[in-house]
């Protein structure tokens, strides 16, 4: 169980990790980013609003400008036409010591009839501010190459920067021109600060990348599709093949080495700045700062998201622990006590719903189970008691049976008068000396003997004395008898013998011993005595030659000629053994 818990928190707390981490991390890049894009617009508008106070501060400090160039131009001009050579005949180092004298950046005396194309106005009529336009480059290309005007000077795109101020100066019916260049920007140096100037062209954009976290620089720059020119910062690292793309979507980004510049195209129609195209802002954001901070968040997701899988833990493991496991283990232990047989401790009920469940149906089963069993034990104790009775039945039953047949086998094989072996066992046992004899190659004997005159006896004493006669003949052979010699009543008043391992000599001997002892034999019937005598035949089984059938008909034979002999004799084969 525990182990189960602890796979199923295992998995639970790698999948929480895991996606908890991803969407977090996930959802605060989306909110990194989108909060970049956001700054970035918010930033162009601070960018425009700037602009517009620059054009303010611009406006009046040209109109400044403007009064100045107009009346230093015609002093200037003066002092060139009084020089001996007159204006054309200014040297470069007058036209130099010139522009130091009225704080300017450049004289020149143009011939009156050069075309200055660039231009959109007359030389003598005012200032012209601004950069060249792809327009105009094409224009004066042409002129160039058809050769069809003379142009002498294209200064004009050449001087262009961050607000070059051009002034030309020449009364009407003199035949040259003074121009004058003034860039701006130095202009404002010269006569504000450079702190003017810092505040002015840098140090807002500084501020701006500074108040925002992950915007590292901010930079300004002017632009057509010929140049880009610096305006606050750096020059600007895009590529003059980026100005196309920049003009047509407005806004992209490079990512290089961690870095991403952001630029974006700030559009300029109503400025003071009308000369260039267009102004533009590049946004650069470290990278690095926003995987730091990604880290960092990652760091404390996982901390947080791995202490509260603890807390989740234990708290599960603590309940599971009291109202399940320890349950289980109650529930566990009753089973156990059931599964030995005890069934009179009661299970507690309590936990969760399933388990009181559990309990109570072990419960009931265990008080069924506790019932059937006692039954069983009486049912047990029952049959026990009957399967002795009966057993003790049956014993009996097989004693008496087997008494019944002892006594049966007894009377199969014995004459019930004498006790003498019955015919049919003798038959048996006369078969088994057969076999011997004739194995062994011995000698048999076999003898059969009537009583005689018997019916006499029956006739005279009666027949309960005849039975006397024949049990007390009977008791008389086998006391004669060896045990190795068998011995039966053939019937009626009629005995047979086999004298195992005898030969005829020796079984004529027995036999005549035999009749001696029952014609001297004193019989009591009861109220008198009287005595009785018994004929014999005898022969010698030859068992090579005879079976019992043979060998009995022989002996009968010399007991019927005992017979007629006149009785009370032992009659053989041989003829010399006769008595
Ligand atoms: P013999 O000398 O020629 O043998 O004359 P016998 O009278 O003995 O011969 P017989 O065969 O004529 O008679 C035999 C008698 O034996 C007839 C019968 O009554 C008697 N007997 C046969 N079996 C029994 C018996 O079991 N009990 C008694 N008491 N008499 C029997
Ligand atoms: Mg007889
Ligand atoms: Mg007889």
């Amino acid at each position: 169980m525990r182990k189960l818990l602890w796979r199923y928190i295992g998995t639970l707390l790698f999948i929480a990790l895991f996606s908890l981490g991803a969407t977090v991390l996930y959802a605060i890049n989306k909110v990194l980013e989108d909060d970049l894009y956001t700054r970035v617009e918010r930033l162009h508008e601070h960018v425009l609003d700037r602009i517009q106070v620059f054009d303010s501060l611009l406006r009046v400090e040209e109109l400044e400008l403007d009064s100045k160039l107009q009346s230093a131009l015609p002093e200037a001009y003066k002092e060139l036409k009084a020089l001996p050579g007159g204006l054309p005949g200014a040297s470069s180092e007058t036209l130099k010591a010139l522009t130091d004298k009225y704080g300017l950046d450049e004289f020149y005396v143009i011939d009156k009839n050069t075309v200055i194309v660039a231009t959109t106005f007359k030389p003598d009529q005012g200032f012209e501010l601004g950069t060249i336009s792809s327009e105009l480059r094409s224009f004066l290309l042409g002129l160039i190459n058809s050769g069809t005007i003379k142009v002498d000077r294209i200064n004009v795109s050449a001087k262009t920067g961050i607000w070059n101020k051009y002034a030309y100066y020449g009364p009407e019916q003199e035949e040259h021109l003074l121009e004058a260049s003034v860039q701006i920007r130095e202009h404002l140096v010269r006569t504000r600060s450079e702190e003017f100037d810092h505040f002015l062209f840098e140090q807002y954009f500084a501020d701006l990348a500074h108040n925002r976290a992950l915007i590292q620089q901010v930079r300004i720059f002017l632009m057509n599709d010929l140049n880009i020119f610096s305006f606050a910062g750096e020059k600007p690292k895009i590529q003059p093949e980026e100005i196309t793309l920049l003009n047509q979507a407005g806004q992209f980004r490079k990512v290089h080495d961690g870095i991403i510049n952001i630029f974006s195209k700030v559009d300029l129609k109503n400025s003071r700045m009308a000369g260039a195209e267009s102004l533009v802002v590049n946004t650069e954001i470290d990278m690095s700062a926003i995987k730091q901070l990604n880290s960092r968040i990652f760091i404390i997701v996982l901390v947080l998201t791995v202490l509260f899988l603890l807390a989740a833990y234990t708290t599960l493991t603590g309940l599971l622990e009291k109202n399940v496991i320890r349950r289980i283990h109650l529930i566990n232990e009753g089973l156990e006590r059931v599964a030995d047989g005890d069934y009179s401790t009661e299970m507690v009920v309590d936990g969760i719903d399933e388990l009181i469940d559990i309990a109570k149906h072990t419960n009931s089963m265990r008080i069924r189970i506790g019932d059937r069993e006692s039954q069983l034990d009486e049912a047990r104790n029952t049959l026990e008691i009957r399967v002795k009775e009966r057993t003790s039945e049956l014993q009996q039953e097989i004693e008496t049976r087997k008494e019944a047949e002892e006594k049966l086998a007894r009377l199969a094989t014995t004459d019930s008068l004498t006790g003498l072996m019955n015919r049919r066992a003798f038959d048996d046992l006369a078969k088994r000396e057969y076999v011997r004899a004739k194995r062994n190659s011995l000698s048999l004997c076999l003898l059969v003997l009537d009583l005689d005159k018997f019916k006499h006896v029956n006739d005279t004493y009666g027949h309960d004395a005849g039975d006397k006669v024949l049990v007390c003949i009977a008791q008389s052979l086998s006391g004669q008898a060896r045990k190795s010699d068998l011995i039966a009543r053939f019937g009626g008043e009629e005995f047979i013998m086999i004298l195992p391992d005898t030969p005829l000599e020796g079984g004529f001997e027995f036999a005549n011993r035999i009749r001696e002892i029952v014609a001297s034999k004193e019989i009591d019937i009861g109220n008198q005595i009287i005595s009785v005598t018994v004929s014999i035949g005898i022969t010698e089984w030859d068992v090579n030659k005879d079976k019992l059938e043979d060998a009995f008909k022989k002996a009968d034979t010399y007991l019927y000629q005992a017979k007629e002999q006149g009785r009370n004799r032992v009659v053989s084969g041989d003829k010399r053994q006769s008595s």
